[in-house]
């Protein structure tokens, strides 16, 4: 019984130095390694121009509803995001799941599954909450942000996560790219710091 503990306890203490070991690897890494610049020509977020995406007064309406509703302590459901949503193609908006444009319009890109589309949306939203002063304690937008998505939608969150992983898999020009870019990504979203 003794000597199970002990090989037990032994077991997780190596567990917990590996995980520690490679996040100080990740963080490291990703604060060093200068990803060589791949030999795509650089794109725009067409979205966020009115020139290619008209701003819709309804939608911006329906958002500066649900700040007020969220005033009141009432979340936003899942059709409220169905008429603030705007399903784009990932080439106007390349490198991005989501974003809350400067004019208030909320866009997410096509290829995300639908879970995701409404994590991703309420993440959005909640820049336009934290914008208008509905959260006066945050102290990190994308922190708060994610964490105010995650638990209305956890499935969209992993889903989102792993949808991410396989874009900047394909994107990437070397293994080292893929793996601290995508970790600098993911630490800003699931650490407050
Ligand atoms: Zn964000």
């Amino acid at each position: 019984m003794k000597r199970t503990s002990k090989l037990l306890r032994n077991f997780f203490i190596s567990i917990i130095v590996f995980i520690v070991a490679i996040i100080v690897f990740l963080e490291i890494g990703s604060k060093y390694y200068k990803c060589p610049i791949s030999d795509q020509p650089p794109q725009n977020i067409f979205v966020c121009d009115s020139n290619y995406y008209s701003v819709n007064q309804r939608k911006l309406q329906t958002i500066q509803r649900l700040i007020e509703l969220k005033q009141q302590g009432i979340e936003p459901s899942r059709e409220d995001l169905d008429q603030v949503i705007n399903v784009v193609k990932y080439e106007d908006m390349p490198g991005l799941n989501g974003v809350l444009c400067g004019d208030g319009m909320i866009f997410v890109r096509d290829s995300l599954s639908n879970e995701g589309k409404y994590f991703v949306a309420r993440h959005e939203l909640e820049h336009a909450f934290i914008h208008n002063g509905v959260d006066t304690e945050c102290e990190n937008d994308e922190y708060c942000a994610t964490m105010s998505a995650v638990k209305v939608y956890p499935i969209g969150f992993v889903e989102t996560v792993l949808s991410s992983l396989y874009l900047a898999a394909k994107e990437s020009p070397t293994i080292w790219c893929f793996l601290f870019g995508s970790w600098r990504i993911f630490r800003t979203y699931i650490f407050p710091w």
